[in-house]
């Protein structure tokens, strides 16, 4: 029952099965009266939930009013309580024979730590609120305003947002500082990106991304910490790193992206891509905007150098083979 409902959730689409059955099964499991209220709009809500069986109504404004719509096994509802401020704004009652999973916050985020593409869907499928009509009322503006500001992750690609790094970084950083141990950053920049979407289109632009985001975090570590920086730019924090071990990832890296084949959804493939490498360090009495540029100023001539390169303090980018 468990399984059928997970092979139909948009949420948890693309995740491991077995990741899912064995933190799901470890989750209360409620059986929800028909009538019965499991969301009230102006309260707060802290779980998330999974449908397994039976049905779920969603009523907007009153109560006695029809459901906007019914719910049905492998759906969720709640997700906006991920958002900690955020108060709901429709009614949630159980319907024939239900039977939800009390999926609450922290298994949630442990399950999108251990796999992005929960936050590609769960961001997919509040978009897809906010363009549907029917449902337009369940998030407000505001509410739309609050997941942007308070997303951890960007939505294309699933890797942490640049709002998450610039938080993590001074974490890090600190940390670092404290122990006195080293920290490195690595920025890492698509090349000739904007000739890649002119050439092939945004779309393709746009996978071409969602594949390089994937590269980088299947080649960093547990303790490191990838973003997406802007744009085409992304960049890992490597806490208690020094230059010469974060200038192995990052050559691993460049490698990794450069034999990546990269396909549009329908399978049809596309051109590979390159990346050029900045790798900054710590040095004595350096703060965390040095460290910044000298990433950056690294980026900078890893570009100049001829692109797909890694380039790091003392040394000129050398002349790379494919
Ligand atoms: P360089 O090798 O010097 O970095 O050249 P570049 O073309 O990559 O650099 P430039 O800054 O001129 O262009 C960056 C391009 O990245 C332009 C922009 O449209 C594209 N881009 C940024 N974000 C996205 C995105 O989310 N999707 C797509 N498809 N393209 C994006
Ligand atoms: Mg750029
Ligand atoms: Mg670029």
């Amino acid at each position: 029952m468990l399984r059928k409902a997970i092979e139909r959730s948009l949420l948890f689409q693309g995740v491991n099965p077995d990741l899912l059955l064995e933190t799901l099964s470890r989750c209360p499991m409620q059986a929800i009266a028909k009538g019965e209220i499991l969301i009230q709009p102006g309260k707060k809500n802290e779980f998330v939930f999974f449908l397994v069986m039976g049905t779920l109504t969603i009523h907007i404004d009153q109560l006695n009013t029809p459901p906007i719509r019914i719910v049905t096994p492998g759906e969720t509802v709640g997700e906006l309580s991920l958002i900690g401020s955020t108060k709901t704004s429709a009614w949630v009652l159980g319907g024939d024979h239900c039977e939800v999973i009390v999926i609450n916050q922290e298994t949630l985020w442990y399950l999108i730590n251990q796999a992005t593409q929960i936050a590609r869907n769960l961001l997919k499928i509040i978009s897809g609120w906010i363009v549907s009509g029917n449902q337009k009322t369940i998030v407000a503006q505001k509410q739309i305003e609050e997941l942007e500001g308070i997303a951890r992750v960007d939505g294309l690609t699933g890797v942490y947002n640049r709002r998450s790094f610039d938080e993590a970084f001074q974490r890090l950083f600190s940390r670092c500082q404290l122990d006195g141990t080293p920290i490195s950053l690595i920025i890492i920049d698509a090349d000739r990106f904007k000739n890649y979407n002119d050439t092939h289109g945004h779309q393709a632009g746009d996978h071409a991304l969602i594949a390089l985001g994937r590269v980088i975090t299947e080649t960093i570590r547990p303790g490191d910490f990838a973003a997406r920086y802007g744009g085409e730019e992304f960049a890992v924090i490597l806490p208690e790193t020094a230059t010469a071990d974060a200038v192995k990832v990052a050559e691993r890296m460049r490698i990794s992206v450069m034999n990546r084949r990269i396909s549009l959804p329908d399978g049809k493939p596309l051109p590979g891509l390159t990346i050029s490498l900045g790798v900054g360090s710590n040095h004595q009495g350096s703060t965390l905007q040095h460290l910044l540029k000298e990433a950056d100023d690294q980026l900078y001539q890893a570009k100049q150098g001829g692109r797909n390169r890694v380039s790091y303090r003392g040394v000129q980018p050398e002349e790379t083979t494919a």
